[in-house]
């Protein structure tokens, strides 16, 4: 019955930054799947951890600073050694930084691009051996954006790194489908997050948005739930280097 290939139950989810925002709801969503969760966070995501275990689903947190790449391989053991495998890869951890393109700095241009596509793609890389080592596929879902797509005014590096994000995406996909792990994207729209509290504080391009979004309103972390399982199980299998706007019709306009 096809409802039966989007249950998740026992599968393990390891998502990167799910102490607020979209990965707070992407590890909800997957928890009520049935998916057993695997964090890794900065800081206690203990909200977090309060809703996923009140699914009847387990949740590890992993604490590491994805702002370099150096914590990758002892996570990695230590997801293993807890859960005795991954399923799935939601790299979902990202920064932004807002200044005008001339007075854009270097550091700006370098953390942004750590977290955001570097450790992202590493992050990848480890979970994609793990996966070929357990010798029966995978899912990955990076976290792009809109502007994945588009140019974007003042954000110079994040338009980078999401930019990245998709084509990433797809070679991934195209290196690692033989070993049957799909390698998506969600590009969500724009989402009443931390990562957009400024945008909305300011009043002009809040409405500027606002009146933009053919849905009329922003984008909630529970609108990412059904995407992302989804592309999380076997219901997706046939979908391989896609990068899914969850935008309330942004692009289409
Ligand atoms: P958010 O509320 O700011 O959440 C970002 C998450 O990433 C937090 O859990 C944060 O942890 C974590 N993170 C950042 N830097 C980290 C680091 N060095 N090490 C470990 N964790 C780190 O923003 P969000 O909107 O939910 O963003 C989630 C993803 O969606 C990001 O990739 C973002 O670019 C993308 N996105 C968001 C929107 C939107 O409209 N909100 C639109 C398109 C794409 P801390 O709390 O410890 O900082």
């Amino acid at each position: 019955m096809i409802l039966n290939s989007f249950d998740l139950t026992g599968k393990v989810a390891l998502i990167t930054g799910c102490n607020t925002g979209l990965g707070q709801g992407i590890a909800i969503g997957l928890a009520q799947a049935g998916c057993d969760i695997i964090g890794v966070n900065r800081s206690q995501p203990l909200e977090t951890m309060s809703k996923v275990t009140q699914t009847g689903r387990r949740f590890l947190n992993l604490n590491a600073d994805l702002g370099n790449i150096d914590a990758i391989p002892s996570l990695l053991a230590a997801a293993v050694e807890a859960f005795g495998r991954i399923d799935i890869l939601v790299n979902n951890a990202g920064i932004i930084r807002r200044e005008d393109a001339l007075n854009f700095s270097e550091q700006d241009w370098d953390e942004v691009m750590d977290v955001n596509i570097k450790t992202l793609f590493f992050m990848a890389q480890a979970v994609a051996k793990q996966f070929i080592s357990q010798g029966c596929g995978g899912k990955i879902i990076n976290i792009a954006s809109m502007l994945s797509f588009q140019g974007g005014i003042r954000v110079p590096s994040y338009t980078a790194s999401k930019s990245a994000v998709l084509g990433v995406t797809r070679l991934l996909a195209n290196e690692w489908a033989q070993y049957q792990i799909n390698v998506n994207a969600i590009a969500p729209g724009y989402m009443a997050t931390n990562n957009t509290q400024q945008l909305r504080t300011d009043e002009d391009r809040s409405q500027q948005i606002l009146e933009r979004i053919p849905a009329g309103r922003w984008g909630t972390p529970d609108d990412l739930m059904g995407p992302i399982v989804f592309l999380a199980s076997a219901a997706s299998d046939y979908v391989n280097g896609y990068t899914l706007a969850v935008d309330g019709g942004w692009l289409a306009r």
